[in-house]
């Protein structure tokens, strides 16, 4: 089995190098990654300037790795439609960080997946619900449940919708299983904190700190709170097919 691997925490970043040296296990792996944390860029692709592709020597297991100057979309374009990497499935994270709910929206990792099946690939975004500065990072809770995703899931991954995996970030042995979830719903309050730069000048820095949410019995906040692993299928058609069918016929 062929792997392509991303991430929107950047190619350093402690998830993609657990992400890729657990895939080797199982086939062969090819990274290509950008160079800097591109957290929060959504499906940001590069347009207006070139883009800069540098073969890298940072996974001594794995056979190839590139480093990008761009967003985790850009990677998985180049990869397919530049580098030609044959891939059966694309593997985005392992995010330092939840990926729930409208989060999908603004997520690089998920977006990056996304790509992936824009591109008539199989693709899966992983994040670990933890933060940055935490001081357990349980990337092994994630490797293990990815694994387990990828290889004894009795539905095969479909071609043009991903898996959108949020995991926990506890020991293993907390983990109380795996469920089936849909996109749930969180408001963030954004506080703009205004400061100065060193001349004076007044800059704004966005914090978001997210509202309580109001849980569906099914949504994907609600499992990780009680420590499941959260698996949502998406899809990327947005289309509202209830109001489509009322706009027809207003315009018929
Ligand atoms: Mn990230």
């Amino acid at each position: 089995m062929r792997f392509l691997v991303t991430n929107d925490d950047g190619i350093y970043a402690p998830g993609i190098r657990a992400l890729a040296e657990t895939l080797t296990k199982y086939g062969e792996v090819v990274v290509v990654a950008p160079n800097q944390e591109r957290s929060g860029v959504g499906h940001a692709i590069t347009v207006n300037r070139p883009l800069r592709i540098n073969k890298a020597a940072l996974f001594p297991f794995i056979k190839e790795s590139y480093i990008v100057d761009g967003t985790p979309a850009d990677c998985i374009k180049i990869a397919i439609e530049a580098l030609n990497v044959d891939v059966d499935i694309i593997v985005s994270g392992i995010n330092i960080g939840a990926n729930l709910g409208t989060d999908v929206f603004y997520s690089g990792t998920v977006s990056a997946a996304i790509e992936g099946i824009f591109q008539g690939i199989p693709s899966i975004a992983v994040s670990l619900c933890t933060n940055p500065y935490d001081t357990d990072i349980f990337l092994d809770t994630a490797t293990y449940y990815l694994t387990h995703l990828l290889f004894e899931l009795e539905t095969p991954l479909p071609k043009h919708g991903l898996l959108n995996v949020n995991i926990p970030g506890i020991p293993q042995e907390q983990v109380r299983g795996i469920k089936a979830t849909k996109l749930g719903f969180r408001k963030f309050e954004n506080e703009f904190e205004q400061r100065l730069d060193p001349r004076g000048k007044p800059y704004y820095w966005m914090k978001g700190i997210p509202l309580k949410p109001v849980f569906d019995k099914d949504d994907d906040h609600l499992a990780v709170e009680h420590n499941y692993v959260s698996v949502t299928p998406i899809k990327f058609d947005l289309t509202d097919y209830e109001l489509l069918k009322k706009l027809k016929k207003d315009f018929e």
